[in-house]
């Protein structure tokens, strides 16, 4: 199978006109495909290495399209920092076709593909650093198990690009079953559109979710699920320290996927009102506002659908979310604290709980790696040795008091477990990367990439592709920067 043979049924240029607008892609200089994703080529039923290069690269740099594509810019609004913008859609990326693959639908979307009707002040264009870290964002993701766009390949071209600096122009070849957003929604609602926005609801429920087409109110099995999803999206996110940074509706994926990759980072040392976006000074999305933040953008969902759904059914659709959210959280948590035996009070979510937030007022109060601080109680086994080892691996002197406290309690709750002290490390070992995707480690492969070397961009794709196999001699990777290392600015221009 090679890219030729994909099969493209380009239903979203079905819909009204309203949504969407053709546009040709711009052609690039000197375009070069730095990385080609196996994950994302499985997603497409092809395999990276049979990917016939040229036509990928003609593909990427704006030059040739495959037979059956068409592409296409998507129009949608959204509410930005909690203002509603009508001016939104894809200013820089188009739908070139959705391919009909094996799982499904899926989109191929270029970013970085030039001016589109949606651009507004914008060039259309994506830089190679904005491109890399996205490609990196959608492997870390996948890794991990949280859902996410992914994409198929990032390349370089010879155009110059001014962002804070001049930096190389790039294109990313995303993938993801649909593009669709809240933002189209809050569009239609906007435009009074009740009709068109039956349209788009039964397109999405026929393409994406038929199981709701016989329901007997398939709007709000949409709807419920979306709720769903995006609570549990926003739990995976809050377990693993993931910080999305532009949380706007218009980056909502009514597939309940991470979309939209910007100013995100993975939160190294534990600090709950930290925020990666240097242009969010309020701090409106920080790490620890994302759970209210997802249930703020689902409720402007909700009213978009007012024409379609009953206001109280929304409202009690709405009431699913946090509870959704909490269980899941509270599911991924224990796991990565290695239990699983429920306790006393603990029917659904809320056993352990404390032991969680103490666990995390313990890294906050020593502002501990979050990562490697899980993958390190991995190893703790009870006795005095792994604990000292433990400490160390922490960076807490051994003996803390909060943290004597905290494994005090912990070795109690270990007492439920019926798993062996080896088998409960496999078990975390499982769940807790031990590969993250380190903003100073995207860096570095961004600069070796600008500078022509993409070989340690490829590392890093296959290390966080598989994020709990630890390969030897590889400590560079685990690394987290030095406490008083210069943060990386990351800002919304990209
Ligand atoms: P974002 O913050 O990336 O979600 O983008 C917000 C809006 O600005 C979307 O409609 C984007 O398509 C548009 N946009 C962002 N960057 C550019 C650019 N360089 N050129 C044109 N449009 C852009
Ligand atoms: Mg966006």
């Amino acid at each position: 199978m090679n890219l030729n043979s994909l099969q493209f049924d380009n239903a979203w240029t079905r819909l009204p006109e309203a949504f969407h607008s053709p546009v040709t892609p711009t052609s690039w200089r000197n375009t070069r495909v730095l990385d080609v994703s196996p994950l994302g080529a499985a997603q497409l039923d092809l395999e990276s290495e049979s990917i016939d290069g040229e036509r990928l690269e003609a593909l990427m740099a704006g030059r040739e399209l495959l037979s059956g594509m068409t592409p296409i810019a998507q129009k949608y609004t959204g509410h930005q920092f909690g203002s509603y913008n009508p001016a939104l859609g894809d200013g820089r990326g188009l739908l070139l076709g959705e391919a009909m693959t094996s799982l499904g639908p899926m989109d191929l979307h270029l970013k970085g593909a030039g001016q589109t009707p949606y651009s507004r002040f914008g060039d259309g264009r994506a830089v190679l650093r904005s491109s890399i870290r996205e490609y990196l964002a959608g492997e870390a993701m996948s890794g991990l198990g949280i859902p996410t766009t992914t994409a198929l390949a990032v390349a370089v071209n010879d155009e110059r690009v001014a962002r804070e600096r001049i930096e190389p122009g790039a294109t990313l070849l995303r993938l993801a079953p649909s593009h669709a957003r809240f933002g189209h929604v809050e569009w239609l609602y906007q435009r009074r559109k009740a009709e068109d926005m039956q349209t788009l609801l039964w397109h999405l429920i026929h393409r994406h979710r038929p199981e709701f087409a016989e329901a007997e109110a398939p709007f709000e099995a949409f709807f419920a699920d979306v709720v769903e999803r995006t609570a549990k999206l926003i739990a995976a996110w809050q377990a693993y320290g993931f910080v999305h940074g532009v949380m706007n509706t218009d980056n909502m994926s009514l597939l309940g996927l991470t979309l939209d990759y910007g100013p995100y980072a993975f939160m190294e040392r534990y600090k709950p009102d930290w925020t990666p976006n240097h242009t969010d000074a309020g701090g409106r999305y920080a790490f620890e506002q994302q759970p209210g933040v997802g249930l703020w953008n689902l409720s402007v969902l909700a009213q978009s659908l007012t024409p379609l759904i009953d206001v109280e059914r929304l409202r009690e659709v709405l009431n699913e979310y946090e509870p959704a959210l909490q269980r899941t959280y509270a599911q991924l948590m224990r796991a990565r604290l290695g239990l699983t035996a429920k306790t006393d009070n603990d029917d659904t979510s809320s056993g352990d709980a404390a032991l969680v937030s103490s666990w995390l007022k313990l890294l906050e109060q020593h502002q501990v790696d979050f990562h490697n601080a899980f993958r390190a109680l991995g190893t703790y086994r009870g006795d005095e040795d792994s604990r000292r080892q433990l400490a160390n691996a922490l960076e807490i002197a051994p003996d803390d008091k909060a943290m004597t406290a905290w494994l005090e309690d912990y070795d109690q709750r270990l007492l439920r477990e019926s798993r062996s002290a080896d088998e409960r490390r496999l078990a975390m070992d499982a769940v807790n990367p031990c590969y993250v995707l380190r903003t100073h480690l995207a860096q570095e492969v961004i600069e070796a990439a600008e500078a022509g070397d993409s070989a340690p961009l490829k590392g890093l794709r296959e290390r966080l592709a598989s994020p709990f196999e630890q390969r030897e001699d590889d400590a560079r990777w685990f690394i987290p920067p030095a406490i008083n290392a210069p943060p990386v600015c990351l800002s919304c221009s990209s």
